[in-house]
């Protein structure tokens, strides 16, 4: 009877334990202009899959927060939203907001954090994980319901990786590959905000200025349809006159090849593959891009791949749906005339 009740109290006690490291989940949400950055939502739907508590953080000058807080108080599900203001987190400097996180996951008893895999989420989450004497756990697929197992591609996404953490790892860094996860509703959502104390961060960095690619057209992370180019394009130019007007026809983003990038024809911010940006859409065009290793990392989780490349043995054509060998300065034209054509 007493050895009965001891093993239960200890499983109870061990589930308590089990529950209490499960106590608290936070999601560092990306904003940019008083916007929510929608690749936060994919996070959040990382961070729920736990089954516990939810909360959010979001930090940044006055009136980022201010623009910010009344939108992500509406995402579903998150139990609350943190919040400091200071004018050293604007622009995300990681030097100043790494150390507002670490101060913040103790105090509030949280044991996993998570962000998307974006250029911010990359800056600052390994500095978090550095200064909590924890283990980075980058671009996750997947994970466990325990809380401790993790999913993740490796060597240009050709191996799958699946991590234990390790309990000597108290908290949990964690980035998350969006295109993995859907992306949290929004609109239900209550949460109350709370503010918590904003540490004086290091003040080794400043942020001097920025230089965006204004575009009309659906950001390249989360379109459905990518149109993309690659060195065959041979300028600037031409790349503008041949994938522009496909964009157009289809309302698809555009991206290029890092070659395509080097060579001046696109802007970095289109660059896909290993070294830019990750993208799962339902439809990718791949015109004069022969699929190289690190540009499929980029781009080969996409639902419908079509390739346009004169030469039969290009690698793009081993992961293309459907493969056209032809001449694209010829191919592709035609094909937004067909597409204009079936939509008239
Ligand atoms: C560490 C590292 C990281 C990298 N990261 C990336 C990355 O993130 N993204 C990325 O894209 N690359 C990356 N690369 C570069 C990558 O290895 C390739 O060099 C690059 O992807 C090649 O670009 P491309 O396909 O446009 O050019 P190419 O390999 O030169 O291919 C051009 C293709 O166009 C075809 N072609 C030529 N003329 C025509 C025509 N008129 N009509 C139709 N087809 C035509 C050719 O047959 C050829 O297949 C990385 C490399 C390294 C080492």
């Amino acid at each position: 009877m007493l050895v009965r009740a001891a093993l239960r109290t200890s499983r109870l006690s061990s589930l308590a334990t089990a529950q209490r490291r499960l106590a608290s989940s936070l999601v560092f949400l990306e904003h940019k202009n008083g916007k929510l950055n929608d690749s936060s939502l994919n996070a959040v739907t990382a961070a729920q899959s736990l089954g516990s508590d939810t909360a959010g953080i979001v930090v940044g000058s006055k009136s980022d927060v201010d623009g910010v807080l009344e939108e992500v108080k509406k995402i579903d599900g998150l139990t609350k939203i943190y919040t400091a203001a200071s004018d050293s987190y604007s622009h995300s400097l990681a030097e100043n907001v790494a150390p507002l996180l670490a101060s913040v996951l103790p105090a509030k008893n949280i044991s996993h954090i998570f962000a998307a895999h974006t250029a911010v989420g990359k800056n600052v989450f390994p500095r978090l994980a550095g200064l909590l004497d924890s283990s980075m756990i980058a671009d996750i697929v997947a994970l466990e319901s325990s809380g401790d197992v993790f999913t993740r591609p490796i060597y240009a996404g050709n191996a799958i990786l699946k991590i234990k953490s390790s309990p000597k790892d108290k908290f949990k860094i964690v980035t998350v590959r969006t295109t993995a996860f859907d992306k949290a509703k929004t609109g239900g959502g209550s949460a109350a905000v709370e503010e918590v104390e904003a540490t004086s961060g290091d003040a080794s960095t400043k942020y001097v200025s920025e230089e965006l690619t204004i575009s009309s057209r659906p950001d390249l992370s989360s379109a459905s349809r990518v149109v993309s180019g690659g060195r065959a394009l041979k300028s600037q130019e031409n790349f503008n006159k041949i994938l522009d007007p496909l964009a157009d026809a289809l309302g698809a983003a555009v991206g290029a090849s890092r070659a395509a990038v080097d060579a001046g024809y696109a802007d970095n911010s289109l660059q896909v593959g290993q070294t830019g940006k990750v993208v799962a859409p339902e439809l990718y065009v791949a015109a004069g891009i022969s699929g190289a290793i690190q540009h499929l990392a980029g781009m080969k989780e996409s639902k419908m791949i079509v390739a346009i490349n004169k030469d039969p043995d290009a690698p793009i054509f081993q992961v293309a749906d459907v493969g056209l060998v032809a001449d694209l300065f010829e191919a592709v034209p035609e094909l937004t005339k067909k597409v204009e054509g079936a939509k008239a």
